[in-house]
């Protein structure tokens, strides 16, 4: 970086352009009445919704909360048309939203963000993008995502491939065509069971490289009735504040009855129930202790394989298929439509690489310790650096030239998972510490954004010029965070929470397991406080 100063000067920059960058520009700008500049990578807002365009994408969370809540007529005017968001639909109504409050004027896009660092002989921060942008801007934010930074593994000889290769979170805008094509899936998280069984009814032959099997869940996916959304849209005061004041972004509610103290045929009846009903209702709705107690949690488990069992023609196939070595919830819950029917098809085979690794990518296709297989695409659904990877690709210095990736060396470290100490005037939406992917992804949102705003606001209302986060404070969330993960089953599992999908990534719970609900009322508690746990910093008196 230069140290020249004559350069453009903003209240704040962003960075991203998905529900959160677009939410906080309106925050910024037309609320607070500050200048704020949105840089974004994509050619359009829509964050992942922009990147991820695979066949099958949609959302998990169910359309009527997968929303803004912010603007009553807003929620009014947009109609979804299916039980859950598909990729397409929820790009066109980020649009809308867009085009409604006018964001794009505050939107830089196709400019990605390299570096941010802390000025403290200005107290400002300095941006530099890759199209050659330096601004000043007295608070830097980031939407960056918590699963926007796609992994591709290192396997030898992808570089000698001869085929076509794409990654799931950066999928082709004009999309791809499978067929007649000889087509490999690498990877069974949520994006690989969304697009194995759409690519299979394109492609010639598929076959899916599995490492660990989960546990996934129909989600009965369908169109909505039209008085659904009436009902929906007449209840949505009712609807948005128990999404908000709930553990994970839903209305549904939080059962009361441990699955252990029922009976094995009211349990079975009510995990079929939930199982018709199907989605994250599965996991949420049926038992008070499956997501913490580990026998109670056996019991989900073993319905689960239950229904593996019953749908697979093929008894190898199935066993092959059958999640054990982590707990039901313990990695993300899949949602899925047609996945393990897929497997019924005879175009489609399931290869175990746990048990005969990848070794290579030919020419022609890939090489595992038993065989070698032909393909002419491969597709990598294989995931992200969640939660800090998108960090680690900007140079972000705080005070003294910090740097942030040297600072999370072991692991993501920030107060309220908003601001890291050291780095002032820096906060993150949905950064790691915060509820973020465990609740559904609006409402959380919503909440950062709105207690940033109200702390910028607080700021100016009592002339602070830097806020900044204290080192205990941090430690005591932190210790916190790592306290509340270690009551849960999540730790009993390899997943990307734990960053365990990423070589040498130091083993950290990264989001915060305590809940929406408990995370608001802190937060809340802190700015009712004074902002609590920040130092805040007066602007020098002006001399007459
Ligand atoms: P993911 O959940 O991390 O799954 C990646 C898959 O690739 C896993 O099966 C993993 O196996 C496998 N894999 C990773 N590295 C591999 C390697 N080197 N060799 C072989 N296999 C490898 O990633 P994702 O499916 O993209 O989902 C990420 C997150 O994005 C989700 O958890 C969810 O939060 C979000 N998402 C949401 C939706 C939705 O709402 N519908 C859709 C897509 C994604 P292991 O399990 O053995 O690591």
């Amino acid at each position: 970086m230069t140290t020249d100063t004559s350069r453009e000067e903003l209240d704040a920059v962003v960075v991203g352009a998905g529900f959160a960058g677009m939410y906080m520009l309106y925050q910024l700008r037309d609320v607070l009445g500050l200048s704020a500049r949105v840089f974004e990578a994509g050619d359009d807002v829509g964050g992942t919704w922009y990147w991820n365009r695979y066949p099958g994408a949609r959302c998990d969370s169910e359309s009527y909360l997968y929303c803004y809540s912010f603007d009553k007529d807003l929620a009014q005017e947009w109609t979804w048309s299916g039980k859950y968001p598909e990729q397409p639909e929820i790009l066109r109504y980020l649009s809308h939203v867009a085009d409604r409050f006018d964001l794009r004027r505050g939107i830089q896009f196709e400019t990605r963000v390299t570096a941010a660092h802390f000025r403290e002989d200005l107290n400002r921060w300095e941006i530099e993008t890759d199209q050659g942008d330096r601004v000043l801007a007295r608070y830097f934010i980031t939407g960056v995502g918590c699963i926007s930074a796609g992994q591709v593994p290192e396997i030898q000889g992808l570089e000698n491939y001869e085929g076509e290769w794409h990654h799931t979170g950066a999928w082709p805008h004009e999309g791809v065509d499978f067929a007649g094509k000889r087509v490999g899936v690498i990877g069974t998280g949520s994006s690989g069971v969304q697009a194995i069984p759409v690519i299979a009814s394109q492609a010639d032959h598929l076959t899916v490289f599995q490492r660990t099997p989960q546990y996934t869940v129909p989600a009965r996916h369908g169109t909505v009735t039209p008085e659904f959304l009436e009902e929906v849209k007449e209840q949505y005061d009712e609807i948005f504040e128990k999404t908000r004041f709930s553990a994970g972004g839903t209305p549904y509610g939080e059962p009361e009855r441990s699955a252990l103290d029922v009976d094995d045929e009211e349990r079975r009846d009510i995990y079929e129930a939930a199982w018709e009903e199907g989605g994250f209702r599965f996991l949420l709705t049926t038992f008070s202790d499956i997501r913490v107690d580990r026998r109670a949690n056996d019991t989900a488990a073993e319905f689960i394989r239950s229904k593996i069992r019953e749908t697979i023609d093929d008894p190898d196939t199935a066993e092959k298929l059958l999640p054990r070595d982590h707990p039901f919830g313990s990695k993300r819950t899949l949602i899925d439509t047609n996945y393990y029917e897929t497997y019924n098809r005879d175009n489609v085979d399931l290869v175990d690489i746990r048990h005969a690794p990848i070794e290579e990518i030919t020419a022609n296709g890939l090489r595992t310790r038993d065989g070698d297989y032909e393909l002419d695409v491969i597709v990598f659904a294989t995931g992200y650096d969640g939660m800090t990877g998108a960090f680690n690709r900007i140079d972000i210095r705080g005070r003294d030239g910090e740097r942030l990736r040297e600072k999370w060396a072991e692991g993501p470290r920030a107060y309220l998972g908003l601001s890291p100490a050291g780095f002032p005037n820096m906060f993150m939406i949905t950064g790691p510490g915060s509820p973020s992917v465990l609740s559904n992804m609006p409402p959380t949102i919503e909440q950062h954004v709105e207690y940033i705003s109200d702390f910028i606001a607080y700021m100016g209302e009592h002339n602070f010029e830097t806020a900044e986060a204290e080192a205990d404070a941090e430690d005591e969330w932190v210790a916190h965070v790592n306290q509340t993960a270690s009551e849960t089953l999540y730790m009993l599992a390899d997943s990307w929470y734990l960053g365990a999908n990423i070589p040498g990534k130091p083993r950290v719970f990264m989001p915060y397991a305590g809940g929406l609900d408990v995370y608001r009322e802190k937060c809340d508690e802190i700015a009712a406080a004074g902002y609590e746990g920040y130092a805040l910093h007066s602007r020098e008196p002006i001399e007459a």
